[in-house]
């Protein structure tokens, strides 16, 4: 299937029916891969795209793969939508995810898992596993996700392609379904680093609709030709510690000898910080989900389960929610509940800032931090079961996002038959440079 390679530029250049081809790819193949929640046959534009299903679609049912959403058909189109839709691109379909975005396999999809194209016993990552399976599958030319925590990095890095997190507020999230307002970001997942900064070019920019979108001109495109053989980075030395897979040690180290080879220089340092990314997000996410996720009750939003009283309507609509969106609601609640908020909270909201004002002092310094983007490669579907040990795989993504930082995961070689992909992360609007970076060592 010759859409395993086709570009956004290919065909932007070409003179095919790609969108027919698309939906065709699609036909044949999405009953073994399971990327597309709902697949859309009539839409106007050239160039064939997915957008993950919590990405308000006008007319177009979007779930976030939750059974309390199962049948919503939103009356309006994402800020990002729009977007696509007035510079050529035709929304193929909605992908599969994590309810509501929360997990890192897509094994939270109230519907299915979706499957890793590399290898059908393993998961394609998560929570943007849809948007990345299609683009490596080659059943669109790309694909739209959200990244809270690593969602559009790590599933990217799990199935062999790009995926970039913008800087935070570079990208309206008007119409993406909140899940931490703080941290969500939409990016694109693509083949090439040119299509990724194509991309970025059409969805960024100031929103009236979302406050903390940035008033900021900015060319995603203009640095793609840029030697970068002076480059200095550096990378943490805990990337060589526990809970890190052999084979992507390996593959970090070679990676760090191909950027040695094309006469960028590569530093350590230590960032011992880092061990308390995953706790201080694991306290700041769900708090904000525990706000953002009370609107879907079935009285406001949401499937209403009608029962005889208010009480019983609310606990049976409520119950439409999935295991880890309830544990993450507790959590959150419990949290942010007077008697405890001293205690985690607050405390997590200082450990973010301490992080991040590291982040931004490496940064000072270096041109980029490297790790690899998951310490792990895809795992056997239904494999793990303790949600800690989910909650670990988010370990190098999750510091971009409590900083707000741009970063980007590109496929760097394999582990055994499975992709491995390296995380390049830059400074707050240096998105430009590292899609520059990115391309330059691809
Ligand atoms: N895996 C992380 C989580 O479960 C990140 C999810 C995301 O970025 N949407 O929260």
């Amino acid at each position: 299937n010759k859409f395993k390679k086709l570009t956004i530029k290919d065909v932007l250049k070409g003179e095919e029916d790609y969108v027919g081809e698309s939906l065709k790819v699609i036909r044949k193949e999405d009953g073994d891969i399971n990327a597309f929640i709902t697949v859309v046959e009539q839409s106007s534009g050239k160039i064939p795209i997915a957008v993950k299903d919590n990405i308000v679609t006008e007319g177009i049912r979007t779930t976030c793969a939750s059974k309390i959403l199962e049948d919503f058909i939103p009356p309006f189109d994402a800020t990002v939508v729009e977007k696509l839709k007035k510079n050529n691109f035709a929304i193929v379909g909605k992908t599969n995810l994590d309810e509501f975005a929360m997990g890192t396999g897509t094994e939270y999809s109230a519907f299915f898992v979706t499957k890793n194209p590399w290898d059908k016993e393993r998961v394609a990552g998560g929570s943007s596993g849809g948007s990345a399976a299609a683009v490596a599958s080659g059943e669109v030319v790309a694909a739209l996700g959200s990244d809270t925590g690593g969602s559009i990095r790590q599933p990217a890095a799990f199935c062999g392609v790009i995926g970039f997190k913008p800087t935070y507020g570079l990208v309206s999230r008007y119409g993406l379904v909140a899940f931490a307002s703080s941290l969500d970001q939409i990016g694109p997942i693509t083949k090439t680093t040119k299509d990724a900064a194509y991309l970025m070019n059409v969805i960024y920019g100031k929103d009236e609709r979302d406050a903390t979108t940035v008033d900021k001109k900015i060319d995603f495109e203009v640095l793609l030709e840029k030697d970068f053989s002076k480059a200095v980075v550096a990378y943490p030395e805990e990337v060589f510690g526990e809970g890190v897979e052999e084979g992507v040690k390996k593959q970090f180290e070679e990676f760090i000898k191909f950027l040695e080879k094309k006469g960028v220089k590569v530093e350590k340092i230590s960032f011992p910080e880092l061990k308390y990314s995953v706790a201080t997000y694991y306290i700041i996410a769900p708090a904000e989900v525990s706000s953002n996720l009370s609107r879907f009750d079935g009285i406001r939003f949401g499937t209403r389960v009608e029962e005889k009283g208010l009480l019983e309507t609310y606990l049976k609509s409520r119950k439409q929610l999935g295991v880890e969106v309830i544990r993450r609601i507790m959590l959150g609640t419990f949290t942010l509940s007077a008697a405890y908020y001293d205690a985690y909270f607050e405390k997590a909201q200082k450990v973010r800032r301490l992080i991040s004002n590291r982040l931004n002092n490496f940064l000072e310094k270096y041109d980029f931090i490297i790790t690899p983007t998951s310490p792990i490669t895809a795992f056997k579907i239904g494999e793990v079961r303790d949600p800690l040990v989910y909650y670990m795989m988010d370990i190098f993504t999750i510091p971009a996002n409590l900083a707000g930082l741009p970063a980007i995961s590109i496929p760097f070689g394999f582990s055994g038959n499975l992709p491995v992909g390296m995380q390049i992360m830059g400074k707050r609007f240096d998105d430009p440079k590292v899609l520059g970076f990115a391309n330059f060592i691809e």
